[in-house]
């Protein structure tokens, strides 16, 4: 078919991992992989159907409302009703029934990995039907047939052979620790400790894609801030990063690197674990790691909660003069709202650092995607992604944003590439920052 026939979507489409890349990630997950075939497709998608309530009752009772395309970022952008929560319904609804030609394939991997899984669509239908959960389910399938992006796959076994989403070397990592030890006693005049691969009370988990790279303010905000409450935390090069790919392609890799972080805790004898700026990874960490962190007598908690404790106990002193008088506005990372519970802490830390601030999302449970993830960060995406980005771009230049305040490494990634386009486009000058790289900011120290 051609595209002119076709919805302006599907010219964008994710390049295909190799053959290589893929038996290895299988391998690690005991998969025998199924040749692309339609019948398999088929046949996967009505076993699923058959086991997963959710699945079926979504399929089932869908009645067509449309609440969904009001909200869906991929169709408000695009237009197109193949990439939209009832495009994606009806799609699968034809796999299961069998009205199905050769191309289906190329349209399930098109546009199962179009949707950004973010459950914009769950929180607008009156049935709570969640489409991303639809996409994750034939991602799966289509995984087992050895078809996934290139992009996910790499950071998938980065995160399986090493632990970290980039791949860093133990060697690296202690590098970038060391030079953030070092800018630390340089801007707050504080010599901090941090332990590497020792035995402590807390493990901190940062987000390496953005902590590492292109927010290392936040990375200096968690390390400070510890630090100041006297807290005893190591940093594990085995398991330096809550990053979990596993979530957009398959549970079964999302079990094993989250199974890293959970070995990697036990073995350091920590009591609790604290997850870093990262909105996917930490739905991953809260719905997972968290209750089997528990089981072994560990708790975990996010940076940000102990971060508005502090303030509202008094136990550490801000001065929000030095985030001077530039106009902050907060965009809560989507998988905080609508898969983590984490929406009034950040708000609450946000109100203590900044004079000036004001929400992207007057309604946090609407909170709209950055676009860059469950994927879409695949250099092949980019103008998507773009296009779903202008959402929120045009929303924060209507408040008059300097910065937008955004508390997690997928966003951070996203805007870093985003936004020098968007502002070229709009002819404005707004950057972004995370959460904690405020704190820093803002932080008087004592010695
Ligand atoms: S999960 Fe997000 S992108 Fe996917 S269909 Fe729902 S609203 Fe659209
Ligand atoms: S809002 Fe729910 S019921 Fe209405 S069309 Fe969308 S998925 Fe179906």
């Amino acid at each position: 078919m051609k595209n002119e026939v076709m919805g302006e979507s599907y010219n964008y489409k994710h390049e295909y991992a190799s053959k290589e890349l893929v038996e290895k990630l299988h391998s690690r997950i005991g998969i025998k992989p199924h040749n692309p075939s339609v019948e398999y497709l088929r046949q996967a998608l009505v076993s699923k159907y058959r086991e997963n309530k959710n699945l079926r009752l979504a399929l089932e009772l869908c009645m067509g409302c449309g609440a969904c395309l009001t909200v869906c970022p991929a169709y408000i952008s695009t237009h197109d009703i193949r990439n939209s929560p009832l495009g994606r319904l009806s799609l699968a609804k034809s796999i299961i029934k069998g009205h199905i030609n050769d191309c289906i394939i190329d349209y399930a991997y098109t546009y199962y990995w179009q949707c950004l899984t973010c459950r914009r669509c769950a929180w607008a239908c009156p049935l709570g039907i969640d489409v991303g959960e639809v996409s994750r389910t034939i991602r799966s399938i289509l995984y087992e047939m050895s078809l996934a992006p290139n992009y996910v796959s790499k950071v998938v076994d980065n995160l399986e052979s090493t632990g970290n989403f980039l791949g860093l070397s133990p060697d690296i990592l202690r590098i970038i620790i060391e030079n953030v030890i070092n800018e630390i006693r340089n801007e707050k005049g504080v010599d901090v400790k941090v332990k590497i691969d020792e035995p402590a009370y807390a493990l901190l988990l940062p987000s390496a894609c953005a902590d590492y790279t292109v927010s290392i303010g936040t990375f200096k905000g968690y390390i400070l801030l510890l630090n100041q409450l006297g807290t005893d935390f190591t940093i594990s090069t085995r398991a330096p990063d809550i990053t979990n790919y596993g979530l957009f392609i398959d549970e079964r890799h999302m079990r094993l690197i989250a199974e890293r972080i959970i070995d990697e805790a036990r073995k350091l004898h920590v009591k609790l674990v604290i997850a870093g700026e990262c909105g996917h990874g930490w739905r991953v960490f809260k719905n997972y790691v968290i209750p089997r962190l528990r089981k072994y007598g560990i708790d975990g908690t996010h940076i940000l909660y102990i971060t508005a404790n502090a303030i509202k106990k008094g136990l550490i002193s801000i001065d929000k003069s030095r985030n001077g008088d530039a106009n902050y506005v907060y965009m809560d990372p989507c998988h905080y709202v609508r898969g983590g519970d984490l929406i009034n802490e950040p708000r609450y830390v946000l109100s203590k650092v900044v004079h000036n601030y004001t929400f992207l999302n007057e309604q946090p449970g609407l909170a709209i995607c950055c676009g860059g993830t469950s994927g879409l960060l695949a250099k092949e995406m980019e103008e998507l992604s773009i296009k779903y980005a202008k959402l929120w771009y045009e929303k924060a230049a209507s408040k008059n944003a300097n910065y937008i305040v955004v508390p997690c490494a997928a966003c951070k990634l996203q805007m870093d590439r985003v936004l020098p386009k968007l502002n070229k486009i709009y002819n404005k000058e707004i950057n972004f920052t995370g959460l904690m790289d405020l704190v820093y900011k803002a932080l008087i120290t004592k010695t």
